[in-house]
């Protein structure tokens, strides 16, 4: 089956963490700017299903998408940069092949063959990346292969990338690699040895780039990049720097000036472009807004995985979001709930103060600590998920006098289990992909601050959770003056709780972070930034 569409492969050599998510969302935005349909793919050689049982710290935040993927981070890039909603079948796992064709061998699609690698696996690979394509009916779609080139892992989609590469025609296929010319001071010399290993390891498997994209600290000097060329078998105007930005959002602008989509459009042969300076000018205001911020609001992000910046990618853009669209950088400092305790007085050199999602004991009690302190001094709050359930459960010890009042995902025998587990997770015993995801709808009640910032009495909001509000508790929290402004199914779960009088407090069952693009924020955040930076 061979389709209309082009397709972009992003591969990356030397090390992980290069940006090349970056790279591929910065090369996907520039298409879509050029009235191009886009979209990309993330692929992760890993064996989980998917991202939803990684751990946060090790692996980078799990990004939900709106249908319900718990996804790699790579994805939220993508949404964030091209501004449009990433279904979850954009991530492809080993996993997930793998159990497609052991599926398909079971039902008997395979009789009579020896079910291998190639083609069967390789097949089931470009059939995904080809049914996206045509599904979604795409001009171009960018796929990016996670990991390093050389991993066992990536083999079988580095070889079903290769073998789409001969069977759609090289003026349909362009390979980018992604590497690094690391510099050994300030002033050294930009070395290319790693990346020139790095290429002749993609063309032990057959793979030749096109175009190379290379992290570097500074501009690529004029040498480095003639050797790279020269050892990489790639013109030298097809090699490109991708050196340190301030802003991610600059690198679509740093690969235009570079030529990069001429190349990419004369090597597709679309040639005669459309005037795109609506689109730019539309995107450069956007990228404006984040550079040369001077006021400043310093927001505390109390959370459990805040050693990693990366476990909470999403929450950290949507506040960044937020201040670019009324002028303000907002800076975060990043606290450990679980070193808070004793010092919580150290938060009132904030004007704002988030709680971000997480899951089980450790740090719990830091956190409740914190949703009090804010309420009781008047801080602007904005808890979402784990933030929204322990801000209820400070609320019950603190205002409605249940001591023990908890979440019985960390206490599961405690008397007064405001938080509970959501009545059809009793009985789910598989972890992975069995929380409540992705987006739900949620009505939101008029003349409230929910609604006065959704504007809307209609939101469709991201979730991933297993636990909620215990309705047996409604009405004491109503009378002591906690408002659940926003709830789903008929009334059965409450997802919105706010303090009236107060500055600004207001929790979330679901996770704004996910649908907050630069331009855009999400309204929750905004209205959290413009209530702290008043504060
Ligand atoms: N651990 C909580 C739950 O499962 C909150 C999850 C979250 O913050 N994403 O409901």
């Amino acid at each position: 089956m061979q389709t209309e569409t082009r397709y972009i492969f992003v591969t990356g050599g030397v090390m992980s963490g290069l940006g090349k998510g970056v790279v591929s969302s910065s090369i996907a935005k520039l298409l879509q700017l050029s009235n191009q349909k886009v979209s990309c793919i993330k692929i992760d050689p890993y064996l989980n299903y998917d991202a939803g049982t990684m751990n946060p710290i090790a692996h980078g935040e799990v990004f939900v998408t709106d249908d319900g993927g718990e996804c790699d981070m790579d994805i939220g890039n993508y949404e964030r940069f091209l501004n449009q909603s990433i279904p979850k079948t954009h991530n492809i796992t080993t996993a997930q092949i793998y159990s497609s064709v052991i599926e398909s061998e079971r039902r008997g699609e395979y009789l009579g063959a020896c079910v291998q690698i190639i083609p069967h696996v390789t097949d089931a690979i470009k059939d995904r990346i080809r049914n996206i394509a045509k599904n979604e009916n795409l001009d171009v779609l960018v796929v990016e292969c996670g990991g390093t080139v050389g991993d066992i892992e990536s083999l079988p989609f580095l070889e079903a990338l290769r073998q789409m590469r001969l069977e759609e025609g090289s003026d349909k296929i362009i390979f980018v690699h992604v590497t690094l010319a690391p510099s050994l001071d300030v002033v050294g010399e930009q070395k290319t040895k790693p990346t020139q290993h790095s290429v002749q390891e993609l063309r032990r498997i057959g793979i030749q780039p096109d175009l190379m994209a290379v992290r570097c600290s500074r501009l690529l000097d004029t040498s480095a990049k003639r050797k790279i060329s020269l050892f990489s078998n790639v013109s030298e105007k097809d090699v490109f720097s991708c050196h340190d930005a301030e802003s991610i959002l600059t690198v679509p602008q740093m690969l235009y000036d570079q030529g990069i989509v001429d190349v990419i459009f004369k090597k597709f042969g679309k040639v005669g472009l459309v005037n795109t300076s609506a689109n730019w000018d539309k995107w450069n205001s956007i990228v404006n807004s984040f550079v040369n911020l001077k006021d400043q609001v310093r927001i505390a992000m109390v959370g459990k995985y805040v050693k990693l910046a990366d476990s909470y990618v999403s929450v950290n853009h949507a506040l960044k979001h937020a201040g670019a669209k009324i002028g303000k950088n907002v800076a975060i400092d990043w606290i450990d709930s679980e070193e808070l305790n004793g010092s919580i007085d150290k938060l009132s050199q904030y004007q704002g103060i988030i709680v971000p999602g997480g899951f089980g004991e450790r740090g719990a009690e830091g956190i409740i600590k914190t949703a009090n302190f804010a309420r009781e001094k008047n801080v602007p709050y904005l808890g979402i998920c784990f933030g929204f359930q322990l801000a209820a459960v400070a609320f019950g010890r603190y205002v409605c006098g249940l001591s023990d009042a908890n979440s019985t995902e960390i206490n599961p025998n405690t008397e007064n289990p405001v938080i509970d587990l959501l009545p059809e997770q009793k009985f789910i015993e598989n972890k992975g992909g069995s929380l409540r995801l992705g987006a739900n709808e949620i009505k939101v009640d008029d003349s409230t601050l929910g609604f006065k910032l959704y504007k809307s009495a209609t939101i469709f909001k991201r979730h991933r959770h297993r636990y909620e509000f215990n309705q047996k508790y409604l009405e004491l929290f109503n009378t002591k003056g906690l408002r659940f402004s926003g709830y789903s199914d008929n009334k059965k779960r409450m997802e919105i709780l706010e303090i009236p009088n107060h500055k600004f407090y207001l929790g979330v069952q679901f996770h704004p972070e996910f649908s907050s693009r630069p331009g855009y924020p999400e309204e929750s955040f905004e209205a959290f930034i413009r209530a702290a930076s008043s504060a």
